[in-house]
């Protein structure tokens, strides 16, 4: 049972196409999962709609168009000069544990194989076809492992694919999402229960609490 969604501003910032790549994956993931946040996330859309079907051409965002349409293509190919779509070569990508399913949102994404950051603890870096300086990130973290203490300059957004963690906040299960920021310093820590594969966004470095963590994050751009 999904317990943690995104925020109605964030829904609504996706419905109008008005979210950066980066984070977009994260919240599409989410939307993609969660029964609740996809009826929000359509009726946002149809308002949305609605009150472009309602405006002058001249007051609509220039870019808004654009923006979709490079969405769309990150998710279903890339559009070659005569504007028709070609399907995107699939790029292998690192095993999931069992049970854990890629989110749509990744679709054309470069996704890097797993690479060891700590005891039990691997990455892997996602470039997206259109953003790819995005700082996207898939987390694979063992049971009873935790991720280094920090707190956050940016933003940092997380989607659970499978497992969970606790970071003294609450429990975050599969197909939770979580935004924290510069008010949360927090600790995540992977239940007993299984391995935990998580989507990780951060609009700035992180900021940990130790200084070999600092250069770890550093090493994998978080
Ligand atoms: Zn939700």
């Amino acid at each position: 049972m999904i317990q943690h969604h995104p925020g109605e501003e964030l829904l609504l910032t996706l419905a109008a196409g008005h979210l950066d790549s980066g984070p977009a994956v994260l919240v599409d993931a989410h939307v993609e999962r969660c029964a609740s946040c996809r009826a929000q996330w359509r009726q946002l859309q149809a308002i949305g709609g609605a009150l472009i079907d309602d405006a002058e051409p001249a007051l609509l965002e220039t870019h808004a168009l654009a923006r979709t349409l490079e969405r769309i293509d990150a998710r279903d190919g890339t559009s070659n000069a005569n504007g028709s779509i070609q399907r995107t070569i699939t790029t292998p990508r690192p095993p999931l544990p069992n049970g854990a399913i890629w989110p749509r949102s990744l679709h054309g994404s470069t996704i890097s194989r797993w690479r060891w950051m700590g005891p039990g603890m691997r990455w892997s870096r996602i470039e997206l076809p259109h953003e790819p300086n995005a700082s996207l990130h898939l987390l694979r973290i063992a049971p009873g492992r935790s991720l280094p203490i920090h707190s956050h300059d940016g933003i940092e957004f997380t989607q659970v694919l499978c497992g969970s963690f606790d970071d003294g906040r609450a429990v975050f299960g599969p197909g939770d999402f979580d935004a924290a920021d510069g008010n949360v310093h927090h600790q995540p820590i992977v239940r007993d229960s299984g391995e935990c594969v998580c989507l990780a966004y951060v609009s700035a470095p992180l900021k940990f609490d130790s200084k070999l963590a600092a250069v770890i994050g550093r090493w994998i751009g978080m």
